[in-house]
């Protein structure tokens, strides 16, 4: 084993310059068998990193197994929590690193790397998990709504369990966002297509160019399966409405990437704008490079510090590689207008904003009219939010359901709507809108989906755990939490 080494290792980056000439050359370069045990020795083995995991993976426990050189522990460990455990060494925004006791001094350890080269370097994952099913003494049938990462991710856990899971998906393909969004330069396809290809070796069948709603009604899965498990992601794009949204080369960032991910390479021309300042932002203006464009700018209507997910290492990084490509960032605008001739748009007009406090503790912009600016531009792509689009639930299930404001759906301890026997997760439950925590939603809806059928005399016990792995020496036992039956009284954990 490698001497213990108190900074951490940094991990390099491809040029620039190189990386941005095609749609899928990655960014960063892996770590190395050297590189990743001298980083997992680092650890400390404290734990403060799994508060900080939606999914409360057991972090000491895989980085001490990789420190070890035991990278196949390590892969067990990760997979009692999370099934994805490439598509997050790739692109979680790894809120544990926030947390880890070495953050401040040394730099935190790189968990997501390490995860990365746990899961890059097995083939096959079956091989190591050798999947034990849970006898539950039972049968009972589930279906799922969305195949993104929550759905999936309940797919796996129920499956191992010995439920009977149906998938029913409206694209052509599984992966949801992970596909659909997330550009295949920060997650390769064959990654994500050995996960979702392991997932759905355990059973589960999956509904492909299936919409509940339109080819399907959601009453049938209703009256027909034991639970529901509803997890349809974000998928309705919130638009500007500024003046002129409707001419050729603005679109939104959704249908933007969803194209470009389906293979059309899109003319964006030689100077791009986007609108935003998110993940889905950063994307778009680094998808828009790759196709081609000369100049692309970010215009945002808060301050650098105000950006979505800062302050956060994840934050800096994602900024730091958008800045390293030569993106050019406009902060504290708005743009009021879209201009254009003969239909098709040729510039940008904006505000210039001033932020002030408006006592909800984050500063709100307010635009300053009489600085008015125009920037000329090719194409522009509005990376302002997706909504839930739950129009497929008839009105008598809508009346039950509690909702948030925004629409999000909300959830008991066990992501059981209030409605008994529909569950949700992901996008349309929880706060961060990432996929661990649509991961985590999932492991949560699966034990509460199993308490249900036990209450309901489906089947007949519950296991302690959703899997049965044999773990090696180093996994720890954090965060084991069970309650024999599905609490009668909801205590909602998603508007927190
Ligand atoms: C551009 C972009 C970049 C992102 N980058 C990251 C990142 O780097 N890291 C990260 O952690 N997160 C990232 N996210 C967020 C992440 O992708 C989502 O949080 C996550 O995918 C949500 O998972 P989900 O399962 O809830 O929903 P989704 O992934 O949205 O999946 C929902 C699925 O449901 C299907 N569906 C919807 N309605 C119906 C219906 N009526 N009938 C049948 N099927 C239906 C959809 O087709 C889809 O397959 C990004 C998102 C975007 C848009
Ligand atoms: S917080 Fe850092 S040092 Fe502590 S267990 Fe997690 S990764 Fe290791």
């Amino acid at each position: 084993m490698n001497p213990v080494n108190y900074s951490r290792v940094p991990i390099k980056r491809y040029d620039p310059d190189t990386r941005i000439r095609t749609l899928n050359a990655p960014t960063l370069i892996p770590y190395t068998l050297d590189e990743v045990v001298a980083e997992a020795s680092r650890c400390l083995g404290c734990g403060l990193c799994i508060q900080g995991c939606p999914a409360k993976i057991d972090i000491p426990g895989y980085q001490i197994a990789v420190a070890n050189g035991d990278i196949e522990t390590g892969l067990k460990i990760n997979f009692e929590k999370l099934p994805f455990v490439a598509v997050c060494g790739n692109v979680c925004p790894h809120p544990c690193e926030d947390n880890c006791v070495l953050d401040d001094n040394h730099g935190s350890i790189a968990t997501r790397h390490i995860k990365k080269f746990i899961a890059e370097n097995i083939e096959d994952y079956n091989e190591v998990l050798k999947v034990r099913k849970n006898d539950l003494g039972g049968k009972a049938k589930v279906a799922i709504i969305g195949a993104g990462p929550s759905g999936l991710t309940a797919a796996f856990y129920l499956s191992i369990n010995g439920i009977d899971v149906e998938i029913f998906e409206q694209t052509s393909r599984g992966g949801g966002m992970m596909f659909h969004g997330i550009p295949e330069f920060r997650l390769p396809r064959y990654l994500l297509d050995k996960e979702i290809e392991h997932i759905l070796s355990y059973g589960a069948k999956i509904h492909y160019n299936t919409k509940v709603g339109r080819d399907v009604q959601f009453m049938d899965l209703l009256n027909n399966f034991d639970a529901v498990y509803i997890s349809i992601g974000n998928w309705k794009p919130n638009r500007t409405h500024v003046k002129g949204e409707e001419l050729k080369g603005v679109y939104h960032a959704l249908e933007f990437l969803g194209r470009v991910n389906q293979g059309e390479r899109i003319d964006v021309g030689e100077t791009v704008a986007i609108i935003g300042g998110g993940f889905t932002a950063f994307d778009a203006a680094r998808v828009s490079l790759r196709l081609g464009a000369k100049k692309v700018y970010v215009l945002y209507r808060r301050s650098k510090e105000d950006r979505p997910g800062y302050p956060s290492s994840n934050a800096e990084e994602e900024l730091e590689e958008a800045e390293e490509e030569k993106i050019e960032f406009v902060w504290e605008v708005s743009p009021f207008e879209y201009v254009g001739e003969n239909g098709k748009v040729t510039g940008i007009k904006y505000w210039k904003n001033k932020m002030v406090d408006s006592g909800s503790g984050r500063r709100e912009p307010v635009p300053m009219k009489d600085q008015e600016f125009l920037m000329k531009v090719d194409t522009i792509i509005e990376a302002t939010g997706q909504k839930p689009d739950l129009s497929f639930l008839p009105n008598e299930i809508m009346s039950k359901l509690r909702m948030t404001q925004s629409g999000d759906l909300i959830v008991n301890q066990y992501n059981m709507t209030s409605y008994p026997g529909i569950f949700a997760g992901g996008d349309i439950t929880n706060k961060r809108k990432d996929i661990i925590s649509g991961v985590a939603d999932a492991g949560r809806a699966a034990m509460g989906i199993l308490l249900y059928l036990k209450d309901k005399g489906k089947i007949m016990r519950v296991p302690k755990r959703l899997t049965n792995f044999e773990q090696g020496p180093y996994s720890t036992t954090y965060y084991e939490i069970r309650d024999e039956k599905i609490p009668t009284v909801l205590q909602i954990t998603s508007i927190q």
